[in-house]
């Protein structure tokens, strides 16, 4: 097997860029928002995949409600202006999303 495994999820701690809280990585998922103010990086093209080159600031701007999946947070990048959706985790254990930063952005939107 030679093959690169260029689809290995990193699942690390890292420190949100916007409020600056220590984000614990999530349990059985990927997370790439801050539980708090729910800001994220550029980082990825497949969620997890940490393969953009852009790394722009990416500002929850919507929240979107799925039957199945739950809610889905939507992401828009302040550099490039991409839109991208991201699984809000408001039942993980160790660091769940925020209800209330939730609530708000659904208000706002
Ligand atoms: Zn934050
Ligand atoms: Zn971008």
């Amino acid at each position: 097997m030679s093959e690169t495994s260029k689809f290995t999820v990193r699942n690390e701690p890292f420190t949100c860029i916007w409020c600056g809280v220590e984000v614990q990585p999530l349990a059985g998922g990927c997370r790439n928002h801050c539980p708090e103010c729910f800001y994220s990086l550029h980082l990825d093209i497949n969620p997890g995949d940490r393969a953009s080159e852009c790394k722009g600031i990416l500002e929850p701007v919507d929240v979107e409600s799925h039957s199945k999946k739950g809610y889905m947070i939507v992401h828009r990048c302040k550099k490039c202006g991409q839109i991208t959706r991201n699984k809000a985790a408001l039942e993980d254990p160790v660091q769940p999303d925020s209800l209330d930063r939730l609530l708000e952005l659904m208000r706002n939107a």
